[in-house]
């Protein structure tokens, strides 16, 4: 079935919006397509999973494509597909020719391991994916293995450098644990610039399901910065037009690559937050750290009518409305979520 813009049957002098009580309007919508991945980061998963979610568990691509279809309507403009590893979802390129007849959606961007990017980016690329990150964090094989439990560093540089020459608006995301990958840093940065694009630097945060995060493991973006900085020479900041962009974003003196960093731990940046987040099950979330869900699931139903699109509007703006001021991780008594960031999509 194709999916048109119900833009016209908008009932007359109703407005869709998912403003929260902070004066927040949410334009930024996560979806996990799967909680399985091909590797097992550290930070992020357990070494040993006792299972993933079985595929009657997971909103089929139909489902996400109609929930995106009304929340555009409320104003969604941007859409990234993460996971889990998004690419362990077969067919993936099916979701995004489904979303790119969403009507108002300006960006439809991937956050990717990269293992498995290589051999599908050009369906992905004509079916209308605008935008890729690919994490990576070393580019030494040992130090790969160490973080993510496998090999495969070779693949992954090869999905980046497929990236690279794709059509495609390309970052590369990484992550420093203090005793791991400090090393990585300098590398990764003169990697980038090689490649003329931008590398963004991410705080680890607790979500890791080992629970093993402590505050000393996090080598913050300042301190990342300075080292940049004594490297390369001085960084100026690129002017962002968007405040809800969690990035610091610099320029290098020779105009060359970029660089950005994302603080969430030691500069959470929630007061401009525009985020929802959509699990793979079907829950909606209004935080990586939130510990409430709502299940949007059993209000999918099809044929789509303007009731049922009004139900999950509703389920959203509820979810919305309960978002807290700041994700609290640096509050006395702050609990991780009870998913790891596998489970949830980061
Ligand atoms: N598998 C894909 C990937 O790795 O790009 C997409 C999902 S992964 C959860 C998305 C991003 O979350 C990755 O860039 C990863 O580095 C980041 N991430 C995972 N665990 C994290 C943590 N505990 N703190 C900060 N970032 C984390
Ligand atoms: Fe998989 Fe991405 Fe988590 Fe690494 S960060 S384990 S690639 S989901």
């Amino acid at each position: 079935m194709q999916l048109e813009s119900t833009e016209s049957n908008r009932p007359a002098g109703q407005r869709w919006e998912l403003i929260d009580k902070y004066g927040r309007r949410h334009t930024s919508l996560r979806i996990s397509v799967t909680d399985a991945c091909n590797i097992r980061c550290k930070y992020c998963m357990p070494a040993v999973v006792s299972g993933f979610l079985s595929q009657d568990r997971l909103l089929s691509y139909d489902a996400i494509a109609r929930i995106v279809q009304v929340l555009a309507r409320a104003g969604i403009r941007k859409v990234r597909l993460t996971g889990g590893e998004p690419l362990m979802r077969p067919d993936l390129f099916k979701l995004v020719e489904k979303l790119r007849s969403v009507s108002g959606l300006t960006q439809i961007a991937m956050t990717t391991n990269g293992m498995l990017l290589r051999d599908s980016l050009d369906r992905l690329v004509q079916a209308g994916l605008s935008h890729v990150n690919i994490s990576l964090d070393t580019l030494r094989e040992p130090a790969f293995r160490e973080i993510s439990r496998r090999d495969g560093l070779e693949k992954v540089l090869g999905g980046v450098e497929a990236a690279v020459r794709s059509p495609l608006q390309v970052r590369l995301n990484a992550l420093i644990l203090k005793d791991i990958n400090l090393e990585d840093l300098i590398p990764l940065v003169r990697y980038a610039r090689e490649l003329r694009i931008v590398i963004r630097f991410i705080e680890f945060m607790p979500l890791d399901a080992s629970r093993a995060w402590s505050a000393d493991q996090v080598v913050t973006g300042d301190e990342l910065r300075r080292i940049v900085e004594s490297e390369f020479g001085p960084l100026t900041p690129a002017d962002s037009s968007d405040p809800s962009q969690p990035a610091r974003d610099y320029f290098f003196e020779d105009k060359i690559g970029g660089i950005g960093f994302i603080d969430p731990v030691s500069k959470p940046f929630c007061s401009d937050c525009n985020r929802l987040r959509l699990t793979a099950d079907g829950k909606f979330r209004n935080c990586l750290f939130g510990q409430d869900e709502w299940d949007v699931k059993p209000l999918v139903v099809f044929p789509q009518s303007e009731s049922a699109d009004e139900a999950i509007y509703q389920l959203v703006r509820t979810c919305v409305e309960q978002k807290h001021p700041s994700h609290g991780i640096s509050q006395i008594g702050f609990h991780p979520p009870e998913r790891a960031m596998y489970q949830i999509g980061g």
